[in-house]
């Protein structure tokens, strides 16, 4: 396995720090709104890797914080008249169903950062006691200029001048000494905790150290998140961890770039976004969004349009089809043909191989696409001669089950009685040639979203996909 590694600006071999294991850090959502697509992509990312690790052969622990507690989040729960956890509760349901939509796998341990406020206050104390952090009018600050390696990660010169912000979220221009617990001042209203700490709640960085370090370890394997996250809240993150256990934090850092609008960033701030629930108001499968991730590399920049979503509704169409049709053409048992299975054979090994090799290089989704879909067509050709022998039929099974596994872009849904009656009986109108009744019923089918796809002997129904 190669993956490009921030910090070092190069496509490094991955090395684990326990065999077989990987530990693995994904920033996770802020709740206080839906989760637009562009979140979306990183999300699929995220879910990506730790299924190339898999796919490798390595053991996976992934945790994700959920930020239940932010400026953003308290703003928005005191507008509503709620209080903070009702919120996020809101949404954190939301974001569970977008990743299911999505078929993100849910093996992650999920954590939220009200639930590890002890954590952020232990590493706190210490740090204040280290020297690393101080105290101010309105909180806890964590002093940059302590902290030699600053910058490393985003390439931030640091000049020595140091302001002091109090904001989560700050100017990318400048290394600034950041908040790590805010004293409560009246617009917290009930959010507040005490104890080790005078009455306040830990600034949005902070979660992160505290939750990386209790859930998996002082040093991890890999962690992931958008590369606006890069400067200052990885940076920060770096910062807060090593001067607490002296440590190296992360080995691999993996940035995934963003999806764009007009050539502009996706942001909730400048309302250019959409939301899962748009996309699926306008006709779409939330698959199809998936699919568009994996088809380009997530070191590029996307820009997204609905028409290149089309694109990938056409292209979910065939997934579809092909994968309906090979299970029902009939099979049967060639005694002879050895030739022709040997040949089955050797390509869905190549294909397999060459669909590992990309997902093993830096996450090369794309190329990982091209080798499924020469399988498919492959597939479509055995199927084109009306049955197949039960040998070639394992073996295209079997790989194209392989690969679908790892890129998760198919989802069985069930058709309604409904529709199979009706395609029966259209079959019996064909079978007794009449088919103004059978075309009559083929029509009806389509008006309620499903279609026919004719196979040379027999047909299969699949869902109806938006194509360009
Ligand atoms: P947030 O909920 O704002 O904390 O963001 C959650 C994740 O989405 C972070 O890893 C961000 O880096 C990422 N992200 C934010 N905007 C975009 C975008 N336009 N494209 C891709 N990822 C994004
Ligand atoms: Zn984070």
């Amino acid at each position: 396995m190669e993956l490009f590694n921030t910090l070092s600006r190069k496509k490094e071999k991955f090395k684990a720090l326990k065999e077989g294991t990987v530990t693995m850090y994904t920033c996770g959502p802020t709740v206080y709104n839906y989760a637009h697509i562009g979140n979306l992509r990183t999300f699929i990312f995220y879910d990506i890797v730790k299924r190339a690790f898999e796919l490798d052969g390595y053991k996976v622990k992934q945790v994700m914080n959920i930020t239940d507690v932010d400026d953003k989040t308290i703003k928005s729960a005191a507008e509503r008249r709620m209080s903070l956890k009702e919120y996020t509760d809101i949404y954190t349901k939301y974001f569970m169903d977008d990743l299911e939509k999505l078929n993100v796998e849910k093996n992650i341990k999920f954590t939220k950062a009200t639930e590890n406020i002890d954590k952020m206050q232990l590493i706190i104390k210490k740090l204040l006691k280290t020297g690393y952090a101080y105290e101010a009018d309105d909180g806890i600050y964590y002093k940059v200029s302590a902290f030699e390696a600053y910058g490393r990660l985003s390439g931030m010169t640091v000049d020595g001048k140091y302001s002091r912000i109090k904001g989560d979220e700050y100017d990318k221009e400048s290394a600034t000494d950041f908040a790590l617990w805010k004293y409560w001042d009246a617009k917290d209203g009930e959010v507040y905790w005490d104890g080790e700490l005078k009455k306040g709640r830990p600034g949005w960085h902070i979660e992160c150290s505290a939750m990386a370090i209790k859930h998996l370890a002082k040093t991890i394997d890999v962690h992931c998140g958008g590369v606006d996250l890069m400067f200052p809240h990885h940076e920060n993150e770096i910062a807060q961890s090593e001067a607490y256990t002296g440590e190296k934090f992360v080995n691999y850092w993996v940035h995934c770039e963003h999806l764009l609008v007009n050539n502009q960033k996706m942001s909730k701030s400048l309302g250019n976004f959409y939301t899962l629930k748009d996309l699926e108001g306008r006709g779409f499968d939330p698959l199809s969004f998936r699919l568009m991730v994996l088809d380009n590399n997530y070191r590029n920049r996307l820009d997204f349009t609905f028409d290149n979503l089309k694109k990938y509704e056409g292209l979910l169409k065939k997934i579809d089809l092909s994968m309906k049709s090979l299970e029902k053409t009939e099979r049967y048992t060639e005694k002879d043909n050895e030739l022709s299975k040997q040949q089955v054979n050797e390509t869905v090994k190549r294909l397999i191989e060459e669909f590992k090799a990309a997902v093993n290089n830096d996450f090369n989704t794309h190329s990982a696409l091209v080798a499924f879909f020469a399988l498919l067509d492959l597939s479509d050709s055995r199927v084109e001669k009306g049955r197949i022998d039960s040998s070639e039929y394992k073996v295209l099974k079997g790989g194209i089950d392989k690969m679908q596994s790892f890129l998760g872009v198919y989802k069985d849904y069930e058709i309604p009685r409904e529709i199979t009656q009706m395609a029966d009986e259209r079959e019996k109108f064909r079978e007794s040639k009449k088919f103004t009744e059978a075309d009559i019923l083929r029509d009806k089918i389509k008006e309620n979203g499903y279609f026919i796809a004719d196979l040379k002997k027999g047909y299969v129904i699949a869902k109806k996909y938006l194509e360009s």
